[in-house]
């Protein structure tokens, strides 16, 4: 006379858009970003023209790409993940 109460949870695929662990490694770390990820992960992204920043041919230490990058730190580093 048992009852096998199966929580089946199985909704691992509707979690909310989560970055993945080795990305937020990325972004702790980073010193290098290109503009899209300073915009998307930094804490002060840049909308307007006024604020200067010193942009370099390098590799996005985010997103890994040989883009035209600047220090995290212009962006405030990362906003809290
Ligand atoms: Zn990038």
């Amino acid at each position: 006379m048992e009852q096998e109460k199966s929580a089946s949870s199985s909704v691992e695929n509707q979690k909310p858009i989560a970055i993945s662990s080795e990305l937020k490694e990325r972004i702790l770390n980073a010193f290098w970003v290109c503009d899209d990820c300073g915009n998307a992960f930094g804490r002060n992204p840049k909308t307007g023209t006024d604020r200067l920043s010193t942009y370099s041919p390098g590799k996005c230490d985010i997103c890994e790409e040989e883009k035209i990058v600047t220090q995290f730190r212009d962006f405030g580093y990362n906003k809290p993940l």
